[in-house]
């Protein structure tokens, strides 16, 4: 799932979760996607301040984690996700679009990273097939 950061056209800032950008794309030109202040039709997507690119991880590709999955309040439960996906990926900063290539195109040992990146940068990298996941800009205390 990929969260946008979307407004509608009276500048109502919302989230919205996607498959994909496709999804998000027909979704949006179908009208099945509405402001939650407004009802307005005329949604367009947010820069974005943060992205993550992900690799699997090695506990899952080896399935060594049989967990089951924590239920919880959806929000707690994102929180947490978030949480362990910002541990479990190194920061490359500003050097994220061409770490992500780099790890695509086999330059780079597969890893998941996270970084800045522009929404230009993240549209490019979406193309190239590499999978970019947004996240919401997040501050310390929002993860107590
Ligand atoms: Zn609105």
């Amino acid at each position: 799932m990929i969260i946008f950061d979307l407004s509608c056209s009276n500048n109502h800032p919302f989230e919205g979760w996607f498959r994909s950008i496709e999804d998000f794309n027909s979704q949006t030109e179908e009208g099945l996607v509405s402001c939650p202040h407004c009802g307005s039709l005329d949604i367009r997507r947010m820069p974005s301040a943060i992205h993550l690119a992900s690799a699997p991880a090695p506990a899952l590709a080896t399935g060594e984690s049989s967990e089951a999955p924590k239920v919880g309040h959806p929000l707690a439960t994102l929180k947490e996700a978030i949480e362990q996906i910002i541990r479990g990926s190194e920061d490359v900063g500003s050097q994220f679009a061409d770490e992500a290539r780099r790890i695509h195109y086999h330059e780079a040992p597969l890893r998941s990273i996270r970084g800045q990146a522009t929404a230009d940068d993240c549209s490019a990298l979406q193309e190239e097939g590499i999978d970019v996941l947004r996240l919401p800009t997040l501050k310390p205390e929002d993860l107590n």
